[in-house]
């Protein structure tokens, strides 16, 4: 807005890393008329850290520093004795609740790779997928494959992330479920370095979208089946949950889906629902690239124009004759031994590895991405 000065305050973790692209950035924004507050914290934990404060402060006096002290974290609850390590874990974690109450918005300066940085997003759900296959404890065996990036191989992972228990990996998972709360992030990166990954991130093709339309409902067992199912996926998920035909008789019951502890993990991993979405909305969403659906003819229509392949689980009526042509035309794939829905109970197991088939199969996308043009 003309005439208004935006006021952004900057606050750098520990160390050169850090600090440097913290202040390329104040300068930027000071270069484009902003006020700019610097929030320094203290003890600074290099010398380098202190005289770089010091000559910017100088170059930039109308910069107002603002001291933020920090509680001394004991090496022993941190299980490290590296001073930047310290200084970061004391600040990363606590600043959106502060930025949220006072209805600031809240960017997040990345100062690592993009690659890192979908690491950094997808990480805690690929874990939860691994966690709810298994025996209940994490397991870090194999590759982490995050949907249109190449795998990033086991042991690349950050090696603290596998020290059992420890305080980096719980803020790591915590501040990566938070992301969401984010209103942008900034990277110094750029197309030539990083092409592939910067590309994807930027289309985010990783949502599948889960809702049988808006008459049919599910019993309890099948629908905890097909939340086991979706996190068995590793995807990301919007899924509109309903065990009642008509949304009026639909109540708070979401606590039936999954016991409290594994919904937790769901909710890091997806979005559940059991309201109305708007779901024109949701399909044309750039980010959702798959959607599990009973095939209702509206449902299949909006999804052909915007390009989504389709699971199809026909539930009744004409649904199973409507996937019938979304497999003809290659706009989705049916899993026949499923039956119509609630005459055969199918697994999560199975649920899972039919939702990463939908996610991954690029002949799915290329069809689908004819098929919106078409329709248009
Ligand atoms: N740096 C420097 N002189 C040194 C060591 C580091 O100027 O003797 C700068 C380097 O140019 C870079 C930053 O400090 O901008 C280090 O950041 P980086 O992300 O490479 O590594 P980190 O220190 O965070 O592990
Ligand atoms: N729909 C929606 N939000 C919901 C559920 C459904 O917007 O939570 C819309 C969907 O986009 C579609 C229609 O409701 O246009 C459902 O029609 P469809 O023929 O797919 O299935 P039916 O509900 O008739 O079985």
């Amino acid at each position: 807005m003309s005439g208004t000065i935006v006021h952004v305050a900057l606050f750098p973790s520990a160390g050169m890393g850090h600090l440097t692209p913290f202040l390329r950035l104040a300068a930027w924004l000071i270069d484009n008329h902003c006020q700019v507050g610097l929030i320094t914290p203290h003890p600074t934990v290099s010398l380098a850290e202190s005289e770089l404060i010091s000559r910017f402060l100088s170059a930039f006096p109308q910069v107002n520093q603002i001291h933020f002290h920090l509680l001394p974290l004991d090496a022993a609850t941190a299980n490290s004795t590296d001073p930047f390590y310290l200084c970061g874990v004391s600040l990363i974690s606590s600043v959106i609740p502060v930025t949220e109450s006072q209805c600031l918005a809240n960017y997040i300066l990345f100062t690592s790779s993009v690659r890192m940085l979908s690491f950094f997003s997808f990480f805690p759900s690929v874990l939860a997928s691994r966690t709810s296959a298994g025996s209940g404890s994490a397991s870090f065996d194999g590759d982490v494959e995050i949907p249109e990036i190449l795998p990033i191989p086991n042991s690349s992972i950050p090696p603290l992330l596998l020290v059992p228990n420890n305080l980096f990996a719980n803020i790591f998972m915590e501040d990566s479920a938070k992301l969401t709360k984010l209103n942008r992030f900034l990277v110094n990166s750029f197309e030539g370095l990083e092409a592939q990954t910067l590309q994807t991130l930027d289309e985010e093709k990783s949502v599948v979208y889960v809702s049988f339309g808006s008459r049919t409902a599910m019993k309890w067992p099948q629908i905890r089946e097909i939340g086991d199912g979706l996190m068995r996926s590793g995807c990301r998920f919007l899924w509109v949950v309903e065990d009642k035909p008509v949304d009026r008789d639909e109540e708070e019951n979401l606590d039936e889906v999954a016991e409290h502890e594994l919904m937790e993990r769901m909710r890091k991993q997806g979005l559940v629902m059991n309201t109305w979405v708007n779901q024109e909305e949701v399909s044309s969403h750039k980010a959702v690239a798959g959607f599990v659906s009973h095939c209702g003819w509206n449902s299949v229509i909006e999804a052909a124009y915007h390009g989504v392949p389709i699971l199809a689980w026909p539930q009744n009526g004409d649904q199973k004759i409507n996937a019938e042509v979304v497999v003809t035309n290659g706009l989705g794939m049916l899993m026949k031994n499923w039956g119509w829905g609630g005459e055969i109970f199918v697994k999560g197991e199975e649920i899972g590895e039919a939702i990463k088939e939908l996610m991954g199969n690029e002949l799915l996308k290329m069809k689908a991405a004819e098929l919106k043009e078409e329709a248009r």
